[in-house]
């Protein structure tokens, strides 16, 4: 730690850079930040900078509302966007109560302590993700009509397209904040692009989210665009999703390969989703969090909407990827459900324990599907065992509510405070009445 500290105070001085950022997030997910000077550093890295929780999503009871930042020195980067001269510098930061204890409430919290369960057991976490965006010509207001940047569809290459210059620029940016791209390219919607990064352990990847969404509206916003991670902002084409590679090592080794065994996977790897299969239903919220995130899930478009896993089913919720049979560090499970919009900390965390409370329990893995699951009748998905995710908020929330798994995961006061946000959320979704009721019932009776 001590190293790190200096190292911060020493790129700060010799690259000049006038401003700290200290970034942390709310329980729902969006980036919060605050600047301090270069002279606070020390007091920042030894005590931590106080700050009004009460305002923060989620963060605080009203009686509690003094919270600490301690800025995590290893996540140091500075900010390419904001120019090489006296520069802007950034770094993560833990939560902390006003005694200096993590605080209950900070997402980064919830994903530590599943990674350091695991880590007790001799297990390391690992994810990397799939990115899908859109890029718009301007940004939302009610009644205007979304321009996506171009028609192209996937893989596309663009002459002249935007979507590859802006691409490029953010991957250089990441790239100068040492966050690793593997690729990226169009997707299959107009202006929809997607960017993989390279995987990294499972609370670094989360950092590296936060900082991935900065970077794409910041690059978006200097191309006069709008990017946008919502799950499902355009009827017609597909949403977008955050598909999420996962893996476990244990002493150094990939827990998920086992050579020789059926697509290379181990009994921990199937055990593993099996727990993901089980628990899928009661994490559903975390992973997919806005009454918008049902219409991606309900809407096809290559969408997860039934429990299920293949291995060349793009269908299925949770696909075990091809690798080459001496590739055996890259065996992983790929889960399709999440969305861009999701608190990554959150969803990591619950997809982690889902999985490990599979191999702690040693769940039998159901049979794979490999056809289409939605070109089945409701009759033969019932057959094959085959449930639906929830299909909408309310319902995703009553089974949330209910799992004791989701409760101990998050821990009192974040699932509390999911609950009472997403109940609201939901309630207000409900008071509307859209122009598909006009259509349907205005003329009625
Ligand atoms: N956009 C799709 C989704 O919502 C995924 C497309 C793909 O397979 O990359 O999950
Ligand atoms: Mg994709
Ligand atoms: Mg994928």
């Amino acid at each position: 730690m001590e190293r790190h500290h200096d190292a911060v105070l020493r790129t700060v001085a010799e690259k000049d850079v006038r401003f700290i950022r200290l970034w942390f997030c709310d329980v729902v997910g969006t980036l919060k930040s605050i600047a301090i000077s270069p002279e606070d550093l020390e007091t920042a890295f030894d005590e931590g900078i106080g700050i009004d929780g009460s305002t923060i999503e989620g963060f605080t009871r009203a009686y509690e509302s003094d919270m600490l930042l301690r800025p995590d020195p290893a996540t140091f980067q500075t900010l390419p966007w904001r120019g090489e001269v006296e520069g802007t510098g950034r770094m993560m930061c833990d939560v902390l109560t006003p005694d200096g204890e993590p605080a209950a409430s900070d997402p980064r919290r919830v994903l530590r302590s599943v990674s350091e369960r695991a880590a007790d057991k001799g297990l390391d976490l690992f994810a990397h993700p799939e990115i899908e965006f859109y890029l718009f010509k301007e940004g939302y207001e009610p009644g205007r009509t979304l321009t996506p940047v171009d028609t192209a569809g996937y893989f596309d290459h663009v002459h002249k397209g935007q979507g590859q210059d802006f691409r490029r620029t953010v991957i250089q940016y990441l790239e100068q904040m040492n966050i690793q791209v593997e690729f990226s390219h169009h997707e299959n919607g107009p202006g929809q692009n997607e960017i993989d990064l390279r995987y990294a352990d499972a609370l670094t990847t989360a950092d590296n989210i936060l900082s991935f969404r900065t970077v794409v509206k910041e690059v978006a916003l200097g191309m006069d665009q709008v990017a946008t991670f919502m799950p499902k902002p355009m009827i017609e084409h597909p949403g977008s999703g955050m598909h999420t590679h996962l893996s476990m090592f244990q002493g150094g080794r990939n827990a998920f390969h086992e050579p020789g065994a059926e697509f290379g996977l181990s009994r921990t790897g199937r055990q593993f989703i099996a727990g993901l299969l089980r628990h899928a239903a009661e994490y559903c919220a975390v992973t997919n969090q806005f009454v918008n995130s049902y219409k991606r899930l309900w809407g096809a478009q290559e969408a997860p909407s039934f429990i299920t896993w293949g291995h060349n089913n793009r269908s299925a919720l949770v696909r075990v990827p091809f690798h080459k049979p001496t590739k055996g560090t890259s065996s992983r499970v790929e889960f399709r459900g999440t969305d861009s919009a999701c608190n990554p900390y959150l969803a990591f965390a619950v997809l982690f324990a889902a999985g490990l409370k599979g191999v702690e329990e040693e769940y039998e893995l159901p049979e794979g599907a490999e056809d289409t699951v939605w070109e089945l009748t409701d009759r033969e998905r019932r057959t094959m065992g085959i449930e639906p995710l929830p299909t909408d908020l309310y319902r995703a929330l009553e089974v949330f509510e209910s799992s004791e798994l989701m409760a101990e995961t998050l821990g009192e006061q974040v699932f509390e405070f999911f609950l009472r946000n997403k109940h609201d959320e939901w309630r207000r979704y409900r008071e509307q009445v859209t122009s598909r009721e006009f259509e349907t019932s205005f003329f009625a009776g």
